[in-house]
């Protein structure tokens, strides 16, 4: 039996790859759940999408299940700013990258309706915001364009980003295009992500298409009623230091705060640059092969500007500008959520955004709000609402401390060795160690839940 078929025996997952309480009820009648036949205790770490999703799927088995969460709040990179100007703006997570994935059809099935974003971007070139129509005769933007379209089928060496766009001749002027459409929405500069892994990713993708915004519900609140059921099972901060699994009956969690959590399983959900920075101390030490996958797999900074103006000077129908700056990508957050669409939210990842890192809030904005009167003849800094404004930087949340992870050069095959399990007692969770195309996502969380309690049901479940 397969993992998907144990799944699907287990009656946990319909046909799309998801497990949430409305499908489960339906499929109830035919595929009751399991008597409990495991009398240990599973502990998960996180209580993102990830660990959520691992919890729910193994407390409808009646397995004792705990969730161990860091801060005192769950969605992990699912976070939100409910008081944000005159909607509420997403700090991490915000789009539906697809429409064909169990998060696509979670939110489906609740009955939010979702939108999908217009696709009409405007390019910075030497300075002059222009939109693809305006682009025709650019040569060097073509070229961009169709590296980009080529991506897919690209069959080079495994370079960076950048090396694969200088050995493809691309015209330094275009960099920028290629680098904001493709390395930042995956939270990595051009010369830091590998040409390889993005092609890879490319070619297994199979989460549908299109982007869509939940127009009426933030993420958070979408993931606390899809979750309800076990958000009971989450201790909050309560940060893991250390795990200890030297004793083979038990393993020994110890948190922040001094106190001691006995379980028989662990499922590890904390992110990548969590895992490597060592803050979770494992005894005895995890194998090599494990920590020397993790070093295979990037994760940088990330920080999200909202800026907020008097006027939308940029044009209205613009979905995302994308720039030379410190910021490669705005969007156009308040596009179909607000009612004045005044916003631009600058996306800075990788590399920038470490070189961001020192300084303050204030001087950020100000580099970002230069760019803008540079290209938009000073009418950025003139329409400037500071009071609706603000920077959210993801390496400075000590539970997080960076962005999403991303394929570097040499990484082929990396997610999947850091998804091995641990002698059959500690798996591997959370978007980085989804190796189906969609890690960074919030649907690679999900995939990777699956996956991770598929493999603890094989050792634990009587079948
Ligand atoms: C700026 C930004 C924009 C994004 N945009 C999108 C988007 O538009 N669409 C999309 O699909 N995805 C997007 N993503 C990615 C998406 O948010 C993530 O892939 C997904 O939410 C990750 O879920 P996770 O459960 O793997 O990790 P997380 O959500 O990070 O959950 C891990 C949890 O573990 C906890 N934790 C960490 N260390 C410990 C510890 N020692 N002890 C206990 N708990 C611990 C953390 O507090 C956290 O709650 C974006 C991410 C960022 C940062």
């Amino acid at each position: 039996m397969n993992r998907r078929e144990l799944l699907q025996r287990l009656a946990y997952v319909v046909p799309a790859g998801m497990m949430f309480p409305s499908l489960l009820h339906s499929c109830a009648p035919k595929d009751p759940p399991l008597k409990p036949v495991y009398d240990g205790k599973v502990i998960i770490i996180g209580a993102g999408i990830s660990g959520l999703h691992a919890a729910q799927i193994i407390k409808a088995q009646n397995v004792d299940v705990e969730i161990l969460e860091a801060t005192n709040l769950f969605g992990g990179r699912i976070k939100v700013n409910p008081d944000f100007f005159d909607f509420p703006l997403e700090q991490g997570a915000d789009y539906i990258y697809g429409n064909n994935n169990a998060w696509y059809s979670a939110i489906e099935g609740t009955g939010i309706s979702m939108v999908e974003i217009p696709v009409n971007p405007a390019y910075v070139m030497d300075g002059v915001p222009k939109l693809e129509s305006e682009l025709g005769s650019d040569i060097d933007f073509q070229n961009a364009q169709s590296f980009i379209n080529n991506l897919i089928n690209r069959t080079g060496p495994d370079l960076t980003l950048e090396n694969a766009v200088v050995s493809a001749q691309i015209a330094q002027r275009a960099h920028h295009v290629v680098e904001g459409v493709v390395a930042t929405p995956k939270g990595a500069t051009y010369d830091s992500i590998s040409v390889k892994g993005i092609t890879e990713n490319l070619n297994l993708w199979n989460d549908g298409d299109g982007r869509y915004f939940s127009q009426n519900q933030t993420l958070v609140q979408i993931v606390g009623n899809i979750y309800s059921n076990i958000l009971s099972l989450v201790k909050f901060n309560t940060p893991i230091t250390n795990i200890d699994y030297n004793d083979p009956t038990k393993i020994v969690l110890t948190d922040g705060n001094g106190d001691s959590h006995e379980c028989t399983r662990v499922i590890v959900t904390a992110p990548l640059a969590v895992l490597k920075a060592g803050d979770i101390n494992f005894s005895p030490t995890l194998p090599v092969g494990t920590t020397a996958a993790w070093n295979r797999v990037g994760m940088a900074g990330g920080i999200k500007v909202a800026l907020s103006f008097f006027v939308n000077f940029w044009d209205k129908q613009v979905s995302s500008i994308y720039t030379q700056g410190y910021a490669r990508e705005y969007y156009a957050a308040g596009m179909g959520r607000s009612n004045s669409n005044k916003v631009l939210t600058a996306t800075i990842m990788g590399a920038q955004a470490d070189a961001l890192a020192g300084k303050t809030d204030e001087e950020i904005i100000n580099l970002l709000l230069v760019d803008l009167d540079a290209i938009y003849d000073g009418q950025a800094s003139h329409q400037f609402n500071a009071e609706d404004s603000y920077v959210f930087d993801w390496s400075k949340q000590p539970y997080t401390k960076g962005a999403v992870s991303y394929p570097i050069v040499s990484g082929t095959g990396a997610a999947k060795t850091m998804a091995t399990p641990i002698e059959d007692r500690i798996f591997w969770a959370g978007e980085a160690t989804a190796f189906n195309g969609n890690n960074g996502t919030v649907q690679g969380g999900i995939e990777s839940a699956e996956r991770a309690v598929a493999e603890l049901f094989e050792i634990i479940l009587d079948l």
